[in-house]
């Protein structure tokens, strides 16, 4: 398979020009925009599209409910952490949770990092206040600096051409992690059972007593376990900024379709769902799986829409919904849309977000979430997918594979004042390892089914 060019008129790709994009950066400066986007349209895809397609596949076995979805990543990437060690922890979490959740639902789960281009953020207020002094807010390490001075708020566009080669270089670390050893299923459970150890999590021992008695199961039975010492990992991330999309789009020369080639799997955001806005006009027309964040205000006529414009053929997998609802909302607004769904045979694959409908801040000043509001809105995912018989297909969570300290409870209780011990998130707080894992382990007992 070969790529050929980024221009083809017939797919017209830039009629989002002609429409609003929101939360896009004020570039100060349009030659060097110009620049940026050359280069990253002159260089190397970060995907091919055989891999969008083999993701696609994926998701449209989540959809049919004979595959689970586990998403996870950081809210924001940030160019300095992407180093080996926390990379190299953050899919190790996934692995782990994974391993978990496979052994649950007794099903294959596809797992995908939010990760090697979630570099861009949309924000509330366009500006940031701090000690009476008011600057542009923080957009994500592909727009501008997280340091609060003038001058690292400035938006760069050369920050998109470093973005792209840390990306590469995210994916092709994954890759080797999980392609090389380190995604051996039995190493795998042994982390697990060093996870175990701590007496805080002593009622997830039966379930790790049952994975350990099938490996060895599978061993007696003489299991060829090369086969299970490496695993697919796929990345997505949010398609926020469009100069980025857009330069790394190519057509594909097999099949004259064009692919978004900076991740698998292109998300559109809660703020950017706009019917007739251009990010719903840009992911329209390429052909990766697309995922659409749904929050509680959400019509099915709204959902219908939009399922219409970016999946007007129905191709499984296509197509996932990722809904956001909050734990107090979900099982009012959530039962109407999925209803809505199968009333009109539609075949999206379905996610929950259980992480942005349920920001809080602190006693202590922190932007943080409750662990106990994420694992009820999971619950609810579960309950109302069932009840309305549509199926539960899978997570998208905020997690980081570090021990920091932004989401309160959990087993090994994290309280207001223990926050401040290490915050270390960009933009919103995520599960450090042992939440993520205490997550995986809660939501593998749902799955037996
Ligand atoms: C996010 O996923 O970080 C995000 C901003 O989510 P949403 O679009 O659902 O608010
Ligand atoms: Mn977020």
């Amino acid at each position: 398979m070969t790529i050929e060019s980024n221009v083809n008129q017939s797919n017209d790709l830039d009629s989002f020009r002609s429409l609003t994009a929101l939360q896009q950066p004020t570039w100060p400066d349009a030659e060097r925009l110009d620049r940026a986007r050359s280069i990253l349209s002159e260089n190397a895809p970060i995907v091919v599209p055989a891999g969008a397609d083999q993701l696609r596949d994926n998701l449209a076995r989540v959809a049919r409910g004979e595959a689970f979805l586990l998403q996870g990543g950081d809210c924001a990437e940030s160019f300095a952490e992407a180093d080996s060690a926390r990379i190299g922890n953050k899919i190790r979490t996934i692995l782990q949770m994974a391993v978990v959740l496979t052994h649950g639902a007794s099903m294959p789960v596809v797992k995908m990092g939010r990760m090697a281009g979630q570099f861009a953020k949309p924000r509330s207020s366009d500006t940031e206040i701090r000690d009476g002094v008011e600057l542009p807010a923080y957009r994500g390490d592909m727009v501008n600096g997280f340091e609060f001075t003038a001058e690292s708020r400035i938006p760069d566009p050369m920050r998109m051409v470093e973005g792209y080669r840390i990306s590469a270089a995210t994916l092709n670390l994954a890759r080797a992690f999980t392609q090389g050893g380190f995604a051996d299923l039995r190493r795998v459970h042994e982390w697990n059972a060093g996870f175990l150890k701590n007496p805080a999590y002593k009622r997830y021992e039966r379930t790790a007593k049952e994975i350990d008695r099938a490996i060895r199961f599978m061993a007696a039975c003489g299991v060829d376990f090369s086969a299970l010492r490496t695993t697919d990992f796929f990345v997505g991330h949010e398609a926020l900024l469009l100069d980025y999309e857009r330069s790394l789009t190519r057509i594909d020369s097999r099949t004259g379709n064009a692919y978004d080639t900076s991740a698998h799997f292109l998300w559109i955001g809660e703020r950017t769902r706009q019917l007739d806005g251009a990010h719903v006009e840009f992911l329209s027309k390429v052909a990766n799986p697309i995922g659409i964040k749904l929050g509680p205000t959400t019509t099915p006529d709204q959902m219908m829409a939009l399922a219409e414009r970016i999946d007007p053929d129905r191709v499984p997998g296509r197509l996932t919904f990722i809904t956001r609802m909050g734990a107090s909302r979900i099982r009012e607004v959530l039962p109407v849309l999925t209803t809505a769904a199968k009333r009109e045979g539609l075949v999206a694959a379905w996610a929950t977000d259980p992480m942005h409908g349920n920001t809080i801040t602190s006693a202590t000043g922190y932007k943080t979430r409750r662990f106990s509001d994420v694992m009820d809105e999971v619950v609810g995912f579960f309950e109302v997918h069932r009840s309305v018989g549509t199926i539960p297909g899978g997570l998208h969570m905020e997690l980081t594979g570090d021990d920091v300290t932004e989401v309160l409870g959990g087993s090994e209780e994290i309280d207001d004042e223990g926050l401040a011990a290490r915050y270390e998130t960009l933009v919103d707080p995520r599960l450090n390892h042992q939440q993520s894992l205490e997550l995986a382990f809660l939501v593998a007992e749902m799955l037996v089914t």
